[in-house]
């Protein structure tokens, strides 16, 4: 009698979760950052302009 063998899936799942981040105004600039770590003035680190909040899916920390 043979049992097969099963393979384990070992994927690394990313798991990710709705996290609050503040992304720049301008459209142009990539600059954005999560809520827990956002500066107090809420301008962005890249460019200075201001940031808006919004929810991204990002990997869980
Ligand atoms: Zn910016």
């Amino acid at each position: 009698m043979f049992f097969g063998k099963r393979g384990k899936d070992e994927e690394l799942e990313t798991i990710l979760v709705e996290t609050e981040v503040f992304s720049c105004m301008d459209e142009t600039c990539i600059g954005w950052m999560r809520k827990e770590f956002v500066s107090d003035d809420l301008l962005c680190p890249m460019c200075g302009k201001e940031m808006i909040q919004e929810i991204r899916e990002l990997p869980k920390i």
